[in-house]
């Protein structure tokens, strides 16, 4: 196995135990990386079961698909990070969860409004929502989350039906926008429930 990226691996592990932890991902859904290399990352394995997954379990791969660490398989989820890492060269995190507020969100909503702090975190764009329930894995379901990240801007995208994908210029950011992110799906579920809830634009920031 191909040594080094230790402090990455671990940071990878924190990351995806304290997602766990938030309910932000639970049984094996979900999947998550670190970018190592301007071509290698470190991606959660194949049905890796979040309450038992060891820092050996991490799968080191390439951009072109290919294993480097004698584990494996890596996660069915792998072209939505492939992807990602080759169209954009500055993020080095990606974190994909299925969030229940989220989801529910995703079910109705063509885009998730902003009404709470996450709004300065993604520039006050809201996030795009797929137009439709796109297979789990599937080329298609890259290329639309793709497609729809360089369309908007965004550093998140929500699958339809299915759940978030988060994009961090480290991982970190990448995690603090998926907790910021379902906290903010919480908040416009309740405020939508009260009334009409008042969203946070550039125009409404007062300094
Ligand atoms: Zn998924």
């Amino acid at each position: 196995m191909k040594s080094g990226y230790e402090k990455e691996r671990e940071l990878l592990f924190s990351v995806i135990t304290a997602l766990y932890k938030e309910a932000l991902v639970n049984g094996a859904s979900g999947n998550q990386s670190i970018r190592v290399s301007e071509n290698e990352i470190i991606i959660t394995p194949s049905g890796g079961t979040y309450f038992n997954l060891s820092l050996e379990d991490l799968v080191l791969c390439d951009l072109s698909g290919n294993v480097l660490s004698n584990n494996g398989p890596y996660s069915s989820e792998y072209k939505l990070h492939q992807k990602i890492y080759k169209a954009f060269p500055n993020i080095n995190g990606v974190i994909h969860t299925h969030s229940p507020y989220i989801i529910g969100v995703s079910s109705v909503l063509k885009e998730l409004p902003l009404l709470s702090v996450e709004s300065f975190v993604s520039g006050f764009t809201p996030v795009p929502v797929t137009e439709n329930f796109l297979m789990p894995g599937s080329q298609l379901l890259a290329e639309e989350s793709v497609r729809l990240l360089k369309e908007t801007g965004s550093k998140a995208v929500i699958l339809k039906n299915h759940g978030l994908v988060a994009l961090g210029n480290c991982l970190t950011e990448a995690f603090n926008l998926a907790s910021n992110l379902e906290v903010g799906a919480k908040a416009y579920f309740v405020a939508k429930n009260l009334g009409n809830p008042s969203l946070i634009t550039k125009e409404t920031v007062k300094k």
